[in-house]
């Protein structure tokens, strides 16, 4: 927990309920401990598409399907959204999901490696969701920048890994490093980046809110 629990209660205890189906996926997936985006993130999210209005959508980690539903929520019927997963059973379940939340024609999942797929789209995108393997944001980084209109805004997710992110890499576990000092690597590229301006705010896991400057 980055943020004190009971200031994400309170949170919480402000939040809107979602309805029908999209709860329904929600609570499945906490059931099955998939790691879909937290309460206080998605309404972040959901102000974030309200601002931005983008037509397409980019999301880098599927899961199962939710994050894609509650964001086609707060676009227009007209806008869309890409998403990539590469683990089977997810891909399939989240599939049979667009289809229960009749979202199949707005979402498309793009079946595979992210690192690949990335490599191959063109195109540009108003709006990027990064939220997949937290050692792989500095791999995707260049293509996303590519892949990202003038104007356009990157969201990053989990990117202060409870707090650990801060400690200095001799006292985080020997298996974290790699993961720690790439998540660092990543922060400090998207700071510094000649393309973009990023805040980092320590919301849920940690969220990171880029925008492609427009030169
Ligand atoms: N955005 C989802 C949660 C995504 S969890 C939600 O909030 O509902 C992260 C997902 O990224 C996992 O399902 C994992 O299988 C997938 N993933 C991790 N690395 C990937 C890669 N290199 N290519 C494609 N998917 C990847
Ligand atoms: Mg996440």
């Amino acid at each position: 927990m980055i943020v004190e629990e009971r200031i994400t209660s309170f949170i919480h205890s402000m939040s809107e309920e979602n309805e029908g189906i999209v709860e329904e996926i929600r609570r499945e997936a906490l059931a099955d401990e998939v790691p879909i985006i937290r309460l206080e993130t998605q309404e972040w999210i959901k102000t974030m598409l309200l601002v931005k209005q983008p037509m397409r959508i980019l999301e880098v980690g599927t899961a199962v399907g939710y994050s894609a539903i509650y964001m086609s929520q707060y676009i227009s019927p007209e806008s869309r959204i890409t998403t990539i997963e590469k683990w089977k059973p997810r891909i399939e379940q989240a599939k049979k999901n667009f289809v229960r939340a009749n979202k199949q024609d707005q979402i498309t999942l793009l079946e595979g490696d992210a690192a690949e797929w990335l490599a191959k789209l063109d195109g540009s995108y108003d709006f990027i969701f990064m939220d997949a393997a937290k050692g792989q944001y500095i791999h995707f980084l260049p293509d996303v920048i590519r892949l990202l209109a003038p104007n356009g805004v990157l969201i990053s997710d989990n990117v202060l890994q409870d707090g650990e992110i801060l400690d200095s890499k001799f006292v985080v576990e020997r298996r974290n490093r790699t993961i720690h000092s790439r998540m660092r690597e990543y922060l400090y590229t998207l700071k510094h980046h000649e393309a973009l301006e990023t805040s980092i705010i320590p919301l849920g896991d940690g969220v990171a809110l880029s925008v492609k400057r427009d030169c």
